[in-house]
């Protein structure tokens, strides 16, 4: 007997029975996702450099610029679970503005480009496998507004972010093959400890909240809903492709 209508839309949106891991869960974006698809039935193993995480998620530490530590990692849950349904990449820094000389400017860039956007490709080689054996992986690389706009202060950011948006589509093209879809999620201003300090500042905050249509922050609880939609098969036809939550940011004409 088929599925009620009830019954079938909760399926396609769910995730019980699937396999998740999460990086950046420790916190902010990651944990709030991680504890998101807990809700929706998966299992989740959560990845930090703190190894902490939300109720429900199984967390250990992992840091994620370290290529061999990730590989570690994947094996663990590798032997753990078997196979794996969903990856977030949600681990990432923001080293913010400096007046460094130019030496310090380029290790500043490399260590944002390692943390933000080379950790993410290595972390997808080493859980390809697990991916590919679970025969309908999702992949949600955490990008930015920044992926497609230039932000002042922090040019790896930015690059970092933009590479990710390309990376994505890449990776949506080479792994198709092993079922795995590949999508990105690009959140606008986020209260969360990475934004905390121009959040807490009255002329910062204003003037990001009037950036948006919305006239408000966002909360890390407001990428859940779009973070569940691409983890579980309601997005089944959809890969290669970004969708942007900022409130209106990014489709707002003119800031008064
Ligand atoms: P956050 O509160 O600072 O959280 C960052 C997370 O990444 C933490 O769990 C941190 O855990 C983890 N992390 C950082 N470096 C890591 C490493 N080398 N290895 C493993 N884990 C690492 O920041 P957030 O705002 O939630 O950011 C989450 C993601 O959203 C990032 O990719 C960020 O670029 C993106 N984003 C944020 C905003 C925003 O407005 N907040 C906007 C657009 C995009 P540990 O410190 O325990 O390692």
């Amino acid at each position: 007997m088929p599925d009620a209508p009830a019954d079938a839309l909760a399926k396609r949106f769910g995730l019980a029975g699937r396999t998740a891991a999460v990086t950046g869960a420790s916190r902010g974006i990651g944990a709030v996702i991680a504890a998101g698809l807990a809700t929706a039935g998966a299992r989740v193993y959560g990845l930090s450099r703190s190894g902490t995480g939300s109720e429900g998620v199984q967390a250990f530490s992992c840091d994620v610029s370290n290529p061999a530590a990730v590989e570690a990692a994947f094996s663990t849950i590798g032997a753990d679970a078997g196979q794996l349904n969903v990856l977030i990449n949600a681990a990432g820094i923001s080293l913010g503005p400096s007046n460094g000389s130019p030496s310090e400017e380029i290790e500043r860039f490399r260590t944002t480009l390692e943390a933000d956007l080379v950790s993410v490709y290595a972390t997808v080689l080493a859980a390809r496998r697990l991916l590919k054996a679970s025969g309908r992986g999702s992949i949600v690389n955490v990008t930015s507004i920044n992926s497609s706009r230039g932000f002042p202060g922090n040019p790896g950011y930015v690059a970092a972010k933009a590479g990710l948006t390309g990376l994505t589509r890449a990776l949506a093209v080479d792994l198709a093959a092993d079922g795995i879809r590949v999508n990105a999620l690009a959140p606008g201003y986020v209260h969360t400890a990475m934004t905390d300090a121009s959040y807490r500042d009255p002329a910062l905050n204003a003037q990001r909240r009037r950036q948006t249509i919305l006239d408000r922050w966002g909360e890390p609880d407001d990428l859940v809903g779009a973070a569940l939609f691409l983890a579980s098969d309601a997005s089944a036809y959809m890969t290669g492709q970004e969708i942007i939550i900022d409130g209106g940011w990014t489709a707002k004409g003119l800031v008064t």
